[in-house]
């Protein structure tokens, strides 16, 4: 399985819509994928239909308690299963403070579930998108600790590159200290205002970082800046308040277009962790 966690400390800049509808585009293409929502505000879980509270357990029970994967994930249809978030979860940080091996729990949870390690059973999941919230506490350091790939939507403005070192710092702590897999899958330019000066500026600065900052920063060094960028589109504003994806929603829109795309590409994009892989076996 392939583990993606979609992570941006800033809020605003397209996280919780990358995170769904690409998990929803990559269903759509067959594969077996688990959504899962590390945002204790429960965007993902709402925008994928699911009812937070709906269920008796959430993503709060799988970091705080023994719950397993099997028990918490709620089966959409459509090769979609969605781990639902839940308010509780904002008290996380503290609540888990003092426990060891805080940053690892998700990752154990994955570990231990025999769909995410691809175990002959009724489910078998060939991706799992993380989505989180807009921090770099505790709950995006277990999507960081659990994940192979991490995508990063921005925002075209004039600040998008701010604060990003911070999130690199913390891939590399992550990296080193507890897993040593983790990469830059790449940037996908999110709320992109297609035909303006400044977008245009600004994604050909996001280009230039990323070239510049390869030497660095070892964990970029696969990463790249996505041919697709996902346009300003209403639709993809309106969807989430139906419960449904921007396929189901606007099937014929900029949005539904521009995450197919995306989704194409970052398929593509999976040849790069196998040929780490094979690097690392030689
Ligand atoms: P984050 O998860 O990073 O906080 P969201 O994905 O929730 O960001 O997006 C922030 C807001 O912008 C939401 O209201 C969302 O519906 C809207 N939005 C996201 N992407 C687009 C887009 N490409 N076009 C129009 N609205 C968008
Ligand atoms: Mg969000």
């Amino acid at each position: 399985m392939r583990c993606i966690a979609v992570a941006n400390q800033k809020g605003g800049v397209g996280k919780t819509t990358t995170s769904v509808n690409l998990a929803v585009a990559l269903a759509r293409s067959g594969l077996d994928v688990c959504l899962v929502d590390l945002d204790p505000q429960a965007h993902a879980t709402l925008h994928a239909g699911v009812q937070p509270g709906a269920h008796p357990l959430s993503a709060w029970d799988l970091l705080a308690g023994e719950t397993t994967l099997a028990e918490v994930r709620v089966a959409c249809g459509g090769g979609l299963h969605v781990v639902p978030s839940h308010i509780d979860l904002s008290a996380a940080e503290m609540a888990l403070a003092t426990r060891a091996g805080r940053e690892s729990i998700l990752r154990r949870r994955i570990e231990a579930d025999p769909a995410c390690r691809g175990d002959a059973g009724a489910v078998r999941h060939d991706v799992m998108i993380i989505d989180c919230p807009p921090s770099l506490g505790l709950l995006s350091l277990n999507a960081m600790a659990a994940a192979d790939e991490v995508l990063l939507p921005l925002q075209p403005h004039f600040l998008a590159l701010h604060g990003l070192s911070k999130l690199l710092e913390t891939m590399e702590l992550v990296a080193e200290r507890v897993n040593p897999r983790l990469r830059l899958l790449g940037v996908v330019l999110c709320l992109y205002e297609s035909g303006t000066r400044l977008a245009g500026e600004v994604a050909r600065d996001v280009e230039e970082y990323f070239r510049a900052g390869n030497a660095r920063h070892p964990i970029l060094s696969d990463g790249r800046v996505f041919q697709s960028r996902i346009r300003r589109n209403v639709r993809l504003a309106e969807a989430p308040s139906f419960g449904q994806s921007i396929f189901d929603y606007a099937p014929d829109s900029h949005g539904a277009q521009d995450y197919a795309a995306l989704a194409a590409e970052v398929l593509q994009a999976a040849a790069v962790p196998e040929r780490d892989a094979a690097r690392r076996a030689a």
